[in-house]
């Protein structure tokens, strides 16, 4: 495992998995959502107010933009694999799921 101190930017040096924070790192190992790695960090405030439902952003856009690299990669490791003959097991298609949902908001999100 390598981790940029400065950015905070990880990178397994066995299997290739990276992120660009610990809250990818954390979504990534801990198998977690977005929401529930937050609080896992305790970096997830709530308070009572209610929520506004104006046009969700429900990242930063340096956020949205560390999640959106660290999806598309992990889609473009599973289209590779399966470009080279690979079958994805169930529960890497599975994961490719919440990775395409993922991205998909985020576009939806900032369009
Ligand atoms: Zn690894």
């Amino acid at each position: 495992m390598r981790v940029n101190v400065a950015t905070g930017a990880w990178v397994c040096m066995s299997c290739g998995a990276k992120g660009g924070d610990v809250l990818a790192y954390e979504i990534r190992v801990g198998g977690r959502e977005f929401v529930e790695a937050a609080k896992a960090l305790g970096c997830w405030v709530e308070d009572d107010r209610p929520q506004v439902q104006t046009k969700p952003t429900p990242l930063s856009p340096r956020l949205a933009l560390s999640v959106m690299a660290f999806e598309s990669t992990l889609a473009a490791v599973a289209a590779g694999n399966v470009a080279s003959g690979l079958v994805l097991t169930d529960t890497d298609r599975a994961r490719l799921m919440v990775a395409v949902n993922r991205i998909n908001r985020l576009v939806e999100a900032f369009a």
